[in-house]
């Protein structure tokens, strides 16, 4: 299930949003200032032409209709088309650059959101589901691009329109336009309020969106397990209860949406008989004249659209601000797993790694006593205390019950995680102390789950090395045994592999990462064997690939079947997050420990069960 963002709660007089809109300003808007300035004169003549074309039915009425003046009928007629004229170019020029202003912050947001999220620490992906993420780069995004735009129009266009239209009102019947503004307060309320709501059914749909998102990927994903186990009609079920609850939530959303408009509609159909009543009285008793009442009435009338938009803006920015706070909360999230400042390269060398007394648990890091200084060892801790080494070009094998914490300690020497006591060396440097790209680069990871993207063969395993020629990717694919089944597929080397490699077989699969790793030419080698047993044939053509890795790098290699390791340099056995003992194998079956145990296990050797664990 998705993590559920949180209900956010904002208002636009709080101090904290207003600081957050001057964020979306600095941070999005600024860089286009000269474009919405732009916009702004377009927006000033589309409000001047809109209070010109309801004056302009003053001069219409008075001199066509009563005084029956031929003179100025051409005169008005070629005003008319030049206002019209005026507007609708400027309407169009404001339009794109806004338009393209929004877009911009769409495109600006999602790159930045993007280049930081793939910058933080693994744990923050552990912590949240993809769906939530995603969820951000779409509809809070998009959010935010609503508000900006809208904000935009409705706070220059829209503002301006109705000042200036105000102004011909006052201008023609200034009693009439204070009757008139009397109605309009009354609006305030109800929309207040329905404002609010919608806030919320935002903010609740938003979390739906993400869950459902995560569900899909799941769904997607997952389809092999789901079909295996028959789970179709159960995950459509859940699918179906979320997809109905997103229905009620968008149904509610567009109830109190729909609210607004019919409320400032029928309060504006008041204003206007308001008008009409007392308007036309006073023309009738010669208080004013025909032109100027119909000039009054035009610019009422006018000033319903801008009023209208603007009676809206508001939720949009409540909503902008809202999704605002969620990506802009991503963005601030400050990696911990960086750089120590004046970091250099790890120097390359044969690449022996040592962990001194590393200390380690997942979830939030342990605090360091005050007065000793020394970091408490939570009761869970993945890692306790591990000490070993792996020699330069040597194989060293760790092996234990599952859950004993291999895994962990491979995923400390990539620096996934930082140690909370203790230190990982690698060439006798704290990793910590070097720069984090430098250490990457110096490792080569082969895992179980091999990752692979819904591209080319060759793409896939040039991710290896980039700057990899066609040539070099060949013949790492070669080494790797891969080049025979790579070939025969029906692109060779530029068959799209599908998503997450699913035209291929488990062992083609394994053959593609040790390739990649091979690319990659790092002097450190992370290998997590698979678990999985492949047939004979692809067990042995993984094995010969794997040699071939291996010669020359300090391998660590998780082995899952102790028949793989038996030669390994030198074996580590992990129990509950230690190394419990350490020699070669035949040292550890002369022990008779827990790897003795392990190994009667695996090969049934008879000897008297120790305890009922599984490698
Ligand atoms: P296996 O052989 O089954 O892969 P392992 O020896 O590699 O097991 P680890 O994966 O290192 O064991 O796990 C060590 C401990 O840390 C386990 O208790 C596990 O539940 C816990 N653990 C592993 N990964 C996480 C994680 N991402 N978040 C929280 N706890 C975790």
């Amino acid at each position: 299930m998705a993590n559920k963002p949180d209900r956010t709660k904002i208002s636009l007089t709080d101090e904290a949003s207003i600081t957050l809109l001057r964020r979306v300003v600095r941070d999005l808007v600024r860089p286009y200032t000269g474009r919405l300035i732009l916009a702004g004169l377009c927006m000033v003549l589309v409000a001047a032409a809109t209070a010109a074309s309801a004056w302009l039915m003053d001069p219409m009425v008075n001199k066509i209709f009563v005084e029956k003046d031929l003179s100025v009928l051409w005169l008005v007629a070629g005003a008319v088309v030049a206002t019209f004229f005026v507007k609708s170019v400027a309407a169009y020029v404001q339009e794109v650059l806004v338009g393209y202003v929004g877009q911009r912050v769409v495109a600006d947001t999602q790159a930045r959101l993007y280049r930081h999220l793939i910058n933080l620490d693994l744990g923050l992906f552990q912590d949240r589901h993809s769906g939530t993420l995603i969820s951000h780069f779409t509809f809070d995004i998009n959010a935010m691009r609503n508000a900006v735009a809208n904000a935009l129009v409705g706070l220059g266009r829209d503002t301006l329109s109705v000042i200036f239209l105000v102004a011909v009102m006052f201008y023609q019947d200034w009693l009439l336009a204070c009757i008139t503004f009397v109605v309009a307060p009354l609006s305030a309320y109800p929309i207040r309020q329905l404002g609010k709501r919608m806030r919320r059914v935002s903010a609740e749909t938003q979390e739906e969106m993400g869950a459902m998102t995560s569900l899909l990927t799941q769904g997607f994903q997952g389809i092999r397990m789901i079909k295996s186990f028959g789970l179709e009609e159960n995950e459509t079920g859940r699918i179906q209860g979320l997809v109905e609850r997103l229905f009620q939530l968008n149904y509610r959303g567009v109830r109190v949406k729909a609210a607004p408009q019919p409320i400032i509609d029928f309060l504006g159909g008041v204003a206007v008989a308001a008008v009409i009543a007392y308007g036309g009285a006073r023309v009738i008793e010669g208080h004013t004249s025909p032109g100027a009442f119909f000039s009054f009435i035009a610019a009422t009338l006018m000033a319903y659209q801008p009023l209208r938009a603007l009676g809206k803006i508001t939720t949009h920015i409540q909503e902008g601000l809202a999704a605002a706070q969620r990506v802009f909360a991503l963005i601030d999230q400050a990696p911990q797993i960086k750089d120590a400042p004046g970091a250099g390269p790890l120097p390359r060398a044969a690449g022996a790694v040592k962990f001194d007394a590393v200390q380690f648990s997942y979830g939030a890091p342990a605090e360091a006593d005050d007065e000793t200084g020394e970091v408490g060892i939570a009761p869970d801790a993945a890692l306790n205390n591990v000490s070993f080494e792996a020699p330069a070009g040597k194989v060293t094998a760790l092996v234990g019950p599952s859950g004993a914490g291999k895994s962990t300690v491979l995923s400390m020497i990539p620096r996934f995680y930082d140690p909370a006591g203790g230190c990982v060396m690698v060439n006798g440097l704290d990793i910590r102390t070097v720069t984090l790209e430098s250490v990457r680069k110096a490792l080569a990871i082969v895992s179980q789950d091999v990752v692979l993207f819904d591209d080319t063969v060759i793409n896939n395993i040039r991710f290896g090395r980039l700057d990899a020629s066609d040539e070099e990717v060949r013949a790492a694919a070669r080494a790797a045994a891969a080049d025979d089944f790579i070939t025969a597929l029906p692109n060779g080397y530029e068959t799209v592999i599908g998503e997450q490699g699913t035209r291929l077989s488990g062992g083609q699969r394994q053959r593609l990462a040790i390739a990649r790793a091979i690319l990659k030419d790092a002097p450190i080698l992370l290998l997590d064997e698979a678990t999985s047993a492949l047939d004979t044939e692809s067990e042995r053509q993984i094995q010969d690939a794997l040699k071939i890795l291996m010669k020359g790098r300090t391998t660590i290699v998780i082995a899952h079947r102790l028949s793989t390791i038996q030669h390994a340099d030198v074996i580590h056995v992990f129990d509950g997050g230690r190394v419990v003992e350490s020699g070669s194998h035949d040292e550890l079956i002369g022990k008779a420990g827990l790897y003795a145990h392990l190994h009667a296990l695996q090969f049934g050797s008879g000897e008297p069960a120790r305890r009922d664990r599984s490698v």
